[in-house]
């Protein structure tokens, strides 16, 4: 965290108390947050936190390298926190816009990509697509 915070300095960037708090619910939370849901996480904390400034908060910190932001669509996506987590992928909601996280998936696609294309493989992204559990009882 404390390198986040030396980072948004470096960029002149104020680390007012909201952009702090934001940082500090993506950590804990430990999963991908739609921005309504970290406003909701926020709240407690920040009162007068509104989801307009989360909004443009989560795009500044995006910008800076500091969250990624998850989803295919324009109106469901989540953000979650860069450092100091382990590689891993997502499944996305097509429905209501949920991601979760993927972790202890097998890598052995990445070795057999390589050998079949000869490429060297730096980095990859995965999303998986669907109906989460909740959806798929709408349906
Ligand atoms: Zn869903
Ligand atoms: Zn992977």
């Amino acid at each position: 965290m404390k390198d986040v915070l030396v980072l948004l300095k470096e960029n002149n960037i104020k680390i007012t108390d909201e952009r702090r708090a934001i940082l500090r619910v993506l950590q804990e939370a430990k999963l991908p947050l739609a921005p309504a849901d970290l406003f909701l996480r926020l709240k407690p904390s920040m009162p007068k936190a509104n989801l307009t400034t989360v909004y443009r908060n989560l795009e500044m910190l995006e910008d800076l390298g500091l969250v990624k932001r998850l989803g295919f669509n324009k109106n469901y996506f989540s953000y979650e926190l860069i450092d100091g987590r382990e590689h891993h992928h997502h499944i996305v909601c097509q429905s209501c816009g949920k991601v979760e996280d993927l972790e202890n998936i097998s890598e052995k696609f990445v070795s057999e990509i390589a050998k079949q294309t000869n490429f060297t493989i730096e980095d990859h992204n995965l999303e998986f697509f669907g109906l989460c559990v909740i959806c798929q009882k709408e349906k």
